[in-house]
Order: structure tokens, then C-alpha cells, then sequence
């Protein structure tokens, strides 16, 4: 079985460990560094950005989670998770871990929005899927090598580069696990390389 962690330093964390096992992987909550070591994908969740920023340098995560993505280890960022997983923030010259080629502004869906839902045509799904958006960021743009996964009212929502996953929304808020399972055959294709 794939172990897949989830970044456990704040936000949605537990409801990603319930999408990642209901997927058919282990699911670990990465609360120290060396845990890195023993995990094939990593998911970083949903929350606030800033405060989750904070954390990773408090905690020395920085460094480990730059080498466990340069290893190409696959990672999937959801909302803050996004945030912090992108090149280029919008109106911010220090992004984060600066891995996934996308510029996104934060908070973008404008106050009377700040949470919906939205049935998103997902590329690859045959039925829509329901994203749940909670003062939720959106990709202005998608640089060379993104392929975009979906868009609602022309905004990019959800992107894969390479081994990276992003999407704006909470797909760990639904009973839908089809984006996790999706990304559970990404970290299962990057072990098949791997192991050769
Ligand atoms: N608004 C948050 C941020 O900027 C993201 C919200 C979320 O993850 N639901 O980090």
C-alpha cells in the first residue's frame, strides 16, 4: 500500500487522512521532519497560508519539504495548500515553496463569496464534481508545462504539473474521493518509476 502523509501543522488535516485511506492508501500526519522520509506523496492542506508558513519555519520544514519535492516526490495542494505550493502569489515577491508554475491570488472570490459550492466539470471525470470553496484563492495564471483540470466561471480551480495537484477548493469536505484517488495513481505511477 502507498503512505501518503498529510503536512499535520494546521488546517484541514484529518478529513485529508479519511479521503487518503477511503482511497485505498496509508495515510500518516507528518508532524516532524524525518517523518518525510517514510512517505511516498504529501498532501498540504487547506487552512491559512500565512499561518501554515509560520509554522514550517518554526518547525524547520523549509529545507525538508524543498528536498522532498526536488526528489519529485508528488505533492497535492489544496486552497492554502495551493497557495503555498505555487511560483508566484499575486501582490507577494516571497511565495513559498515556489514548486508548482502557477501565480495565484489569494482570497480572489470577493467577500459575498467568501464559501460556496460549485459543480466543477473536472477534466477526465465523466460526472461533475462538487468543490467546496472556503475564502478560496484562484490560479490567474497557469505557466508552460500546467495543464489545467478545471475552471469555474472562467477562473482556473484546479491544475497538474507534472507530479504536482492543485486545486483551489476542499475536495476533502465531500464524500467524493475521486480527486484523491486520482492522486493516489499519481504517487502509485511515481513508485513504479522509482522502483523501475
Ligand atoms: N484564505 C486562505 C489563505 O489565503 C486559504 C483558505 C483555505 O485554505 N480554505 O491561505
Amino acid at each position: 500500500m502507498v503512505k501518503i502523509g498529510v503536512l499535520g501543522l494546521q488546517g484541514a488535516v484529518r478529513e485529508h487522512v479519511r479521503s487518503i485511506e477511503a482511497s485505498g492508501a496509508e495515510a500518516v500526519v507528518i508532524k516532524k521532519i524525518e517523518q518525510l522520509n517514510d512517505v511516498d506523496g504529501l498532501v498540504l492542506p487547506g487552512g491559512e497560508s500565512t499561518t501554515m508558513r509560520k509554522l514550517i519555519d518554526q518547525y524547520g520544514f523549509m529545507e525538508p519539504l524543498q528536498e522532498f519535492i526536488a526528489a519529485g516526490n508528488p505533492i497535492f495542494g489544496t486552497c492554502a495548500g495551493l497557495i503555498l505550493l505555487a511560483k508566484r502569489i499575486q501582490g507577494n515577491d516571497n511565495a513559498h515553496l515556489q514548486a508548482l508554475n502557477v501565480t495565484v491570488e489569494r482570497n480572489s472570490f470577493g467577500r459575498q463569496r467568501e464559501s460556496f459550492e460549485a459543480a466543477l466539470n473536472i477534466k477526465g471525470f465523466d460526472e461533475p464534481f462538487t468543490g467546496v470553496f472556503i475564502r478560496a484563492p484562484h490560479i490567474v495564471e497557469a505557466g508552460e508545462g500546467v495543464d489545467v483540470l478545471a475552471e469555474h466561471n472562467g477562473r482556473i480551480v484546479a491544475v497538474q504539473e507534472g507530479s504536482f495537484l492543485g486545486c483551489s477548493f476542499h475536495p476533502e469536505l465531500t464524500e467524493d474521493h475521486r480527486i484523491m484517488e486520482y492522486f493516489v495513481e499519481m504517487v502509485k505511477s511515481s513508485l513504479a518509476v522509482k522502483n523501475g
